[in-house]
């Protein structure tokens, strides 16, 4: 445990805390974009309320809540992922609310069915290729083990969120026996060892390494707005496939919050995420990372909205932490790096 760090953040909190009277919300968030700001300051402008921000893994975070108990000053957990949020529930760190608001407006399969935690934005876990070695890329997540791909799969790490959230899924639609011969089959297909994160397979598309690559949508979308390195304007040589069309849609992701097990600001937190389904709070929040908005009359941004219109997977992601301990065993089994 850090220990100065977590001193200057907790003097810092207090230095900046307000008097007694004046409202506020802590939020401890593991998602930070310099474009926060205006989000936070709308919000205060609104209603008075002053978002004071606690930033971190969201191992920190979790480490640091579950050290502060009941006397965390925590109003509410942000965190990317439907695997995370829900094992922040696990660890007792997120009390269950219910607000009309939020029910109304965010779809049921993108958050808690208990009210632990909701989605603020989707992000999309889909396949890439090479335009010019792929002339028919997959279609399917399934089709990523066909030996036909032998030897030109990039992916990262199996021990990643992202991966874990996939393949619980894929337990979810397949069944665990579908699943482990699922991990099998891409582990023989793949360009080289898991290694980066989901730029580096992008890169690998572009540098020649893999033919096929599995990303999320918004490292691509980044890659469309501004320069990044190893991939440049070799971009345009990248296409898309939004998996499992015909069959149960592509798989979601979300930017989770939900409110803190001891918040001592709870109904400022309700009203900051009530706040978060409001459109021009979704447009901005999805679009400082070109995801999607989660309400369905939100605007989606330029380069996220070019990426075309698809069916998503309606599985609840509920079901994405219920099978994360499974999907870490199966590529633990059959040693999925
Ligand atoms: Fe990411």
């Amino acid at each position: 445990m850090p220990r100065p760090m977590i001193m200057t953040a907790l003097l810092a909190l207090a230095a900046g805390a307000a008097p007694a009277l004046a409202q506020e919300v802590n939020i401890y968030s593991s998602r930070h974009y310099d474009t926060d700001e205006k989000l936070y300051s709308d919000f205060t402008e609104a209603t008075g309320i002053k978002v004071n921000r606690i930033e971190g893994t969201a191992d920190e975070l979790t480490a640091r809540m579950k050290a502060e108990g009941e006397n965390s000053p925590a109003d509410i957990i942000l965190t990317v992922d439907a695997g995370r949020a829900w094992f922040a529930d696990q660890e007792d760190l997120l009390q269950d609310i219910d607000s009309e608001v939020l029910n109304e407006r965010i779809p049921d399969y993108l958050r808690s069915p208990d009210g632990a935690w909701y989605g603020f934005s989707t992000r999309a876990r889909v396949i890439f290729y090479a335009k010019d070695r792929v002339e028919t890329p997959p279609q399917t997540y399934a089709e990523l083990a066909d030996p036909k791909w032998k030897g030109k799969v990039c992916i990262r790490s199996s021990s990643n969120i992202y991966n874990l959230s996939l393949m619980a899924a894929i337990i979810a639609h397949e069944g665990e026996e579908g699943a482990k011969a699922w991990a099998e089959g891409v582990l023989a297909n793949l360009a080289r060892p898991p290694e980066g994160g989901d730029t580096d397979q992008l890169r690998g598309l572009v540098s020649g390494i893999c033919d096929v690559a599995v990303a999320n949508t918004y490292y691509f979308a980044r890659a469309q707005a501004e320069p990044v390195e190893g991939i440049g304007a070799d971009v345009e040589k990248i296409g898309w496939v939004f998996p499992n069309q015909e069959t149960t849609g592509t798989h979601l992701n979300i930017a989770a919050a939900g409110v803190a097990a001891h918040a001592p600001n709870r109904e400022e937190a309700v009203q900051f995420l009530e706040y978060l389904t409001t459109g021009s709070a979704q447009e901005f929040f999805a679009n400082q990372n070109h995801e999607f908005p989660v309400v369905p009359d939100a605007e989606v941004g330029e380069i996220a909205a070019a990426l075309g219109a698809f069916k998503p997977d309606t599985l609840n992601l509920n079901a994405l932490g219920e099978n994360q301990a499974k999907a870490q065993a199966i590529f633990n089994e059959v040693g999925f790096p």
